[in-house]
């Protein structure tokens, strides 16, 4: 049996190009006992990815050149070797939907331990690459325990159209922020925010400086900021943070493709004087919120009171240019390809 998969050919120099990859056929390996076919379904293609191509010491190891690239991705189950349980503990069965972490590939081949069996009955399976998956954790953990959110905070969301950010906003909402405030390029992902998302003001950051749009949604200045982008967001934000205001810094997708490092932020000084705290976190850090997390943003879900898009490119051929198009804002909400 044959199956597809993506290796990173070359270190991409800026923004990646087609290529710094190739789409390689192989052929499948015998299952041994205790392992599990998958074929998968959905695979996410997500910023910190572009990190990963560089080689650089980091909290996730580089990409190998010439080798498969990992990543999330949910499947059905094809075969299974023998009694097999998941991570959980619950036993592997074929037509499973499962999550794992083998993307960027048609097929993966794993033990139970390395994936999830996943309920599709309150969400679809792709649900489990964003809403109620990294992005949704990261989202969750970044607002509630990293910013310290409180009921009655004024909080600011960039890159607030994309996975993270929607939700961000969402919660903040939910819980009862006294004004959400979230940027974002163009005027249709501006629209979403207000109209669907309950955004109480946005910003369209390609339509003038973030710094003005910021002070004047927020005049009265705000307590959290939820960084996605850095650069001009930041300084933006920094501005704008009130005396103590706190800052999760989740993500500097303005810098992911920069080939020389550059300043900082040139306002950083306005830390002191606020007594600014701003505390960078790992997804992978907060797992012991993974089942809360799931209760509360699950339930919310369930109830309609979370919404979250898709931007689905068709194909694992089309990969590449879904990551591409990503870095560039060209999804609203979860990016993902459909195989
Ligand atoms: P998104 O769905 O938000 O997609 C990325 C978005 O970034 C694009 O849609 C685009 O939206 C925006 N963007 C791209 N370039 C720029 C730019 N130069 N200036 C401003 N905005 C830009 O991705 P995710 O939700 O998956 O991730 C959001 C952030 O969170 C990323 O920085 C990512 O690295 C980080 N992250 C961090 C995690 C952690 O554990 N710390 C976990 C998961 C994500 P627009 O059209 O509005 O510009």
């Amino acid at each position: 049996m044959t199956y597809r998969e993506w290796h990173l050919t070359r270190r991409p120099e800026g923004a990646p190009v087609d290529d710094d990859f190739a789409l390689v056929d192989g052929a499948l390996p015998e299952l041994e006992d205790g392992q599990v076919l998958i074929e998968n379904t959905f695979l996410s293609v997500d910023p910190y990815m572009r990190g990963r191509m560089n080689v650089a010491r980091s909290y996730v190891p580089s990409f190998e050149l010439n080798a498969p690239m990992d990543g999330g991705a949910v499947g059905v189950v094809q075969q299974v070797d023998g009694d097999v349980v998941d991570s959980t503990g619950r036993p592997v069965q074929v037509g499973d939907t499962v999550l794992h972490g083998q993307g960027w590939r048609s097929h993966a081949v794993l033990p139970g331990k390395a994936l999830r069996v996943v309920e599709t009955a309150v969400a679809p399976a792709q649900a489990w690459l964003g809403v109620l998956g990294m992005t949704g954790l990261a989202a969750y953990a970044g607002l509630l325990r990293v910013a310290e959110f409180t009921e009655g905070d004024a909080v600011f969301v960039s890159a607030a159209a994309g996975s993270v950010g929607s939700l961000v906003g969402q919660i903040a909402r939910l819980k009862g922020a006294s004004l959400v405030v979230g940027s974002a390029g163009g005027p249709e992902k501006v629209r979403w925010l207000l109209d669907d998302l309950g955004f109480d003001r946005a910003v369209d950051y390609k339509e003038g400086p973030i710094g003005k749009g910021l002070r004047e949604a927020a005049p009265d200045g705000i307590d959290v900021y939820f960084d996605n982008v850095g650069g001009d967001h930041l300084e933006a934000a920094l501005t704008s943070l009130k005396p103590h205001g706190r800052a999760a810094m989740c993500g500097m997708i303005q810098r992911y493709n920069d080939t020389e490092s550059v300043p900082g932020p040139r306002n950083l000084a306005l830390v002191v004087g606020k007594r600014l705290t701003l505390r960078g976190f790992i997804v992978s850090d907060h797992q012991d919120l993974r089942e809360q997390f799931e209760q509360e943003v699950g339930g919310w879900v369930r109830e309609g009171k979370v919404m979250w898009r898709e931007t689905v490119v068709e194909g694992i051929e089309e990969a590449v240019h879904g990551f591409q198009s990503l870095l560039s804002g060209g999804n609203t909400g979860k990016m993902l390809v459909r195989l």
